[in-house]
């Protein structure tokens, strides 16, 4: 190599004519084998470019799993709020950074599956305050929103649940960074670290989840009777595409909007296909 040159985040190398040969492709995937499965490496005209691709994924169909679950334990609660109840401390997180509350940081690398290292997060995140939120929904629940229902008090615990469920999902899934009240210890046993098995075990749970909500309810209509398949299909497709194709960004704004608009529109496609079960 003659010169080597970096330009934000792709490293370029000429090559000297010593080291070209028509072979470019066999060069191409040497160094591809030299460096992490996080770069790329393209050859083109002497050139050899290897750049860095961002990842920055999020943990999401997986704690879909627990709504339909408990969906199919109690059908009085709106499935589309189990979806919001599932990820609401997700919600949080994400403006809870923006505005300065709780710290994220991108670091290269820090699993296979996302350049996240959520540093600092217990309002969200601690066990603790995952009850706390999961008491608040039921408080509301039970006295507000489900008050006039026979079945409130069932409603009321199968969303505190959802609520306290991310924290359990989270747990296989994260590095060691959930807290249970602040500060160590600190849990997680770091599925991230490999992104087919994060893959598989989201997919697993997601099809055990959607198992258990087809048995204990029944369609009401021709869609009633397919769409929650679909839309679990649906789903792991997302979550392919989130994983092993779509381009990352490490932008943190548009993240929370990405994240936030996501959370939104699964639930209400849900909420619909829901209601044509009972
Ligand atoms: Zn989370």
């Amino acid at each position: 190599m003659s010169e080597i040159s970096i330009d934000n985040q792709s490293l370029y190398f000429k090559l000297s004519s010593r080291y070209y040969s028509d072979e470019s492709e066999s060069l191409e995937l040497t160094f591809k084998c030299l460096v992490s499965p996080n770069y790329t490496a393209n050859f083109n005209n002497k050139n050899l470019k290897l750049a860095y691709n961002p990842n920055s994924k999020i943990m999401f169909v997986g704690h879909y799993a627990a709504a339909l679950a408990l969906k199919g334990k109690e059908k009085g609660a709106s499935l589309g709020m189990l979806f919001i109840a599932t990820q609401f401390v997700d919600i949080l997180f994400f403006p809870f950074v923006l505005a300065g509350i709780e710290k994220l940081s991108f670091v290269k690398g820090f699993t296979a599956v996302n350049d996240f290292n959520m540093d600092y997060y217990p309002f969200t995140h601690g066990l603790l305050a995952s009850l706390m939120w999961s008491g608040l929904f039921f408080m509301l629940y039970y006295f507000v929103f489900s008050k006039n229902k026979t079945n409130k008090k069932s409603i009321a615990i199968v969303m505190a649940l959802a609520i306290l469920s991310h924290w359990f999902t989270d747990l296989i899934v994260h590095t060691p960074d959930l807290p249970l009240v602040n500060g160590e210890p600190k849990f997680g046993f770091g599925l991230w670290n490999n992104k087919v098995l994060t893959f598989v075990a989201e997919a697993v749970l997601l099809i055990l989840g959607l198992w258990y909500y087809l048995k204990k309810t029944k369609a009401i209509s021709k869609v009633g009777k397919y769409a929650a398949l679909v839309f679990v299909l649906f789903l792991l497709l997302i979550n392919y595409l989130n994983l092993f194709v779509l381009p990352a960004n490490d932008d943190i704004k548009s993240l929370t909007i990405s994240a936030l608009v996501f959370y939104f529109l699964f639930a209400g496609i849900v909420e619909y296909v829901g209601r044509k079960r009972v």
